[in-house]
């Protein structure tokens, strides 16, 4: 098994493996998603530490609706009712896992979520962006308000595998090198009781995030509004 193989699908065989990669459907990204890919690694290279508060809001969120979800429905809680955000290092093969306890994901809801965007208003400001290109300060402060969200995970890491297990489905991995993804459900089975494992495959570049006391910097800076609590640990390999 390569290493970076047995890394991101700890546990599994080689002949489970093959099976895996045989079993995944392959999708493309929506043209708007390949749009704002394209302007998030081009505009905010200088940038690329946003990308840790915007999967912590994404997780954040995640747990606000399974929250809200428990308030009418407490059996929404029963897999678990910790509600947590967790950050796990492995600085030797350059990963960061962000595990969140939240609503999680079904397999439409990755397929949707991360493939498309919903949110109104995108066309309007990827072309304010592109006529804004070479005004930094004015570029912060348009993807401050409007929030570039998970696809700036590409900004650090080449390749994102999101792990999602949503009470009404089955866990499925989610995995993607930028250029298109694909989706498979999970043999190992539910190996997160509730919620979504965020995988990032560090760029070179981006090997210091990996780096427990930069990400307790960043985790601080970030964090302050986040109502749930954040921990982070490292590996023993
Ligand atoms: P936004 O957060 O503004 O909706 P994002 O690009 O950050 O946009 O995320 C896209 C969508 O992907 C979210 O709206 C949500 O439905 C889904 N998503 C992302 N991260 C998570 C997560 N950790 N748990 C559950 N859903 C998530
Ligand atoms: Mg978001």
């Amino acid at each position: 098994l390569k290493e970076e193989e047995r890394i991101r699908f700890d546990g599994l065989s080689p002949s489970e493996l093959k099976e895996l990669r045989l079993k995944a459907e392959n999708f493309t990204f929506q043209a708007e998603v390949n749009r704002m890919m394209k302007l998030i690694i081009n505009s905010l290279y200088r940038n690329k530490d946003i990308f840790l508060r915007e999967l912590i809001s994404n997780a954040s969120d995640a747990l606000d609706k399974i929250r809200l979800l428990s308030l009418t429905d407490p059996s929404s809680l029963d897999a678990t009712s910790d509600l947590s955000i967790r950050i796990k290092v492995d600085k030797d093969n350059h990963i960061l896992h962000l595990f969140d306890t939240g609503i999680g994901m079904t397999k439409n809801d990755l397929v949707k979520n991360l493939g498309t965007i919903a949110k109104s208003g995108t066309a309007e400001f990827l072309s304010k962006m592109n006529e804004n290109a070479q005004h930094q300060k004015e570029l912060n402060d348009m993807i401050g308000q409007f929030g570039v969200g998970f696809y700036s995970a590409f900004l650090v890491a080449d390749k994102v595998i999101v792990t999602s297990k949503h009470n009404e489905d089955e866990q499925h991995i989610w995995e993607s090198d930028a250029a298109s993804f694909s989706i498979v459900s999970d043999p190992r089975g539910p190996t997160l009781q509730r919620g979504t494992q965020v995988t990032l495959q560090l760029k070179e570049e981006a090997h210091d995030y990996a780096d427990v006391n930069t990400l307790k910097n960043l985790v601080k800076k970030y964090s302050q509004f986040i109502n749930f609590p954040i921990y982070i640990w490292t590996s023993k390999t």
